[in-house]
């Protein structure tokens, strides 16, 4: 699929299609033309070149069947084929599933990579992942790497601020970050590697999934809140993620609730990640109330069973995600608050927590339009998203000026 025919210098006419097209699912050519201004020769000359390159494709599907007679056939950017390499470096567990560019899961396998290694160890481990998953199905097309802590494209895991080299932390951080994500490394593992390789926060990734593949479809402006294992907020705006100046919008577990809380290592004080006193996860809350060890498996039981004190710790669980939401969303006036899929059925109590809050706190004119309802892809929400984010990815590599090249770039 990545062929030399992909690494040729796409004209501007056929850029200008691309861009077009991204936004689109599909257009025939007299459509083209016109959002172009483009003339009907030129986009019908560009398009017969980029689909002979399997950039495009076209079929006569219902996309293109407006008006009488026969329906012109529908033009889109050529997906089929391409697959990414997820990577999940979660606290808890580590993953790496194969997707397609459709959100397809085409496998998944638990990996054990060291992080505490230095980078070239590291870039070796990944290699090491994408031959393992990409053999039995042709070469991936890109990898994109989910961590579990607020990442700035270009510039890396920001430090935190309390764990400064040379000081005493009053507090260690539980997971410390490794020194090769303190830069951003994706340009040096595209290299090493030979695909485009991105590195993406988890929750942004979870978001992401749920706006293409999941409960977010057709939202406008979904903002996915994640719980477990720790707070956090994925915003995505018109199908693509939005990281604000810095990169690090919606780091939820770090807004301030309590103004006399505790301190934080982010050097924040009365954070939401420090509200909860009893224990720094939500499983640990919830079993100091039942006074023995409990999983998140029997934690979800107990809520679809109807356990009253499950189900009340997670009701006010959600009464405090919602006051840094507030005004959160009367600023930002989202369509959908999407609660973290990985809760199953845990997660309605959470969102009828968060709506009475926020419909209390906040003007109708800004919560009649805001729906809040679980997540759908519970275990799938992340590699959906990488999916997601590589597809775009590739396609703003075609639209954008100079080599249209696949590998080996600057990302
Ligand atoms: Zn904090």
């Amino acid at each position: 699929m990545d062929s030399s025919s992909t690494s040729a210098v796409l004209r501007p006419v056929e850029r200008h299609i691309v861009a077009v097209l991204r936004d689109l699912d599909g257009a025939n050519r007299r459509e083209l033309a016109e959002l172009t201004g483009l003339p009907r020769t030129s986009v019908t000359a560009a398009v017969a070149s980029l689909i002979a390159r399997g950039l495009l494709t076209e079929s006569d599907d219902a996309a293109g069947a407006r008006g009488p007679g026969r329906p012109a056939p529908t033009v889109r950017i050529d997906l089929t084929g391409r697959t990414v390499v997820a990577v999940e470096l979660g606290r808890n567990r580590q993953l790496v599933t194969l997707v397609g560019f459709d959100g397809h899961i085409l496998g998944t396998a638990d990996i054990q990579l060291d992080l505490t290694q230095p980078f070239e160890a590291t870039a070796a481990g990944l290699a090491a992942v994408a031959d393992t998953v990409s053999c039995a199905s042709g070469r991936a097309s890109a990898m994109v790497i989910s961590v579990a802590m607020p990442f700035r494209q270009g510039a890396g895991a920001p430090p935190i601020p309390m764990y400064a080299p040379g000081e005493a932390p009053f507090r260690r951080p539980r997971y410390p970050r490794p020194s090769w994500l303190l830069t951003d490394p994706s340009a040096a593992l595209t290299e090493t590697l030979g695909i485009p390789v991105a590195i993406e926060n988890d929750v942004n990734l979870a978001a992401l999934g749920e706006a293409g593949h999941g409960a977010a479809r057709g939202a406008h402006t979904a903002v996915y809140l994640s719980v477990v294992p720790g707070f956090g907020a994925g915003i995505v705006i018109g199908g693509r993620l939005f990281r604000g100046a810095g990169g690090i919008a919606g780091e939820l577990a770090h807004i301030s609730v309590r103004e006399d809380g505790d301190l934080c290592l982010c050097g924040n004080r009365g954070c939401l990640t420090t509200a909860r006193r009893n224990g720094p996860s939500l499983v640990d809350d919830i079993a100091t109330a039942f006074g023995r060890t409990i999983s998140l498996d029997e934690v979800i039981t107990l809520a679809a069973d109807g356990d009253v004190t499950v189900r009340r710790w997670l009701t006010d669980l959600g009464r405090t995600m919602a006051q840094p939401l507030i005004g959160f969303v009367t600023m930002l006036n989202p369509d959908l608050l999407l609660v973290d899929s990985g809760l199953g059925p845990a997660a309605a109590p959470v969102v009828d927590g968060l709506r009475d809050t926020i419909e209390r706190r906040t003007s109708p004119m800004t919560h009649h339009g805001l729906e809040i309802r679980p997540g759908r892809l519970t275990n799938t929400a992340i590699p959906a998203g990488a999916a997601v984010l590589a597809a775009q990815r590739h396609v703003d590599r075609l639209a954008r000026p100079g080599p249209a090249r696949t590998h080996g770039e600057k990302v």
